[in-house]
């Protein structure tokens, strides 16, 4: 999601993780180091400052374990269907990334889309608007 106003504040905006929040920076320095806006001033469109929330899909193939008699539906149905919960894939990954230690050559990410605020709210991230000051 993008937002309309991206004005120079002595505060950063924070990320916002489902309730929590987590403070960047405490101060700004300005003129803004990227575009030279001054305290109260919109950065400039092109500023690293102005961030946007995106949807992204995120593959990442993989070498599992699985019974010796699993089909391929089995193992589709395990991991999509079944109790198999995808939490799980997080250790998986941490150890896939010990191993080949670097994962680039197995991940991909598409941009699907700008986010909405349903999706902000769904995936529990949002920028916050940063106190004004
Ligand atoms: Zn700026």
């Amino acid at each position: 999601m993008k937002r309309d106003s991206w004005k120079v504040l002595s505060k950063r905006p924070r990320l916002v993780h489902g309730s929590k929040q987590q403070e960047w920076h405490t101060e700004v320095k300005y003129p803004c180091i990227y575009c030279g806006a001054e305290l109260g001033e919109e950065h400039n469109p092109e500023c690293a400052h102005r961030e946007q929330t995106v949807v992204v899909d995120v593959t990442i193939r993989m070498v599992k374990v699985v019974p010796e008699h699993w089909t391929e539906e089995v193992v589709d149905f395990h991991y999509n269907k079944g109790s198999w919960c995808a939490s799980n894939i997080v250790d998986d990954l941490r150890a896939m990334d010990a191993r080949v230690k670097c994962l680039c050559d197995f991940t991909t990410v598409k941009y699907i889309r700008e986010a909405t605020e349903h999706d902000e709210e769904f995936h529990k991230l949002r920028i916050a608007e940063a106190d004004n000051d």
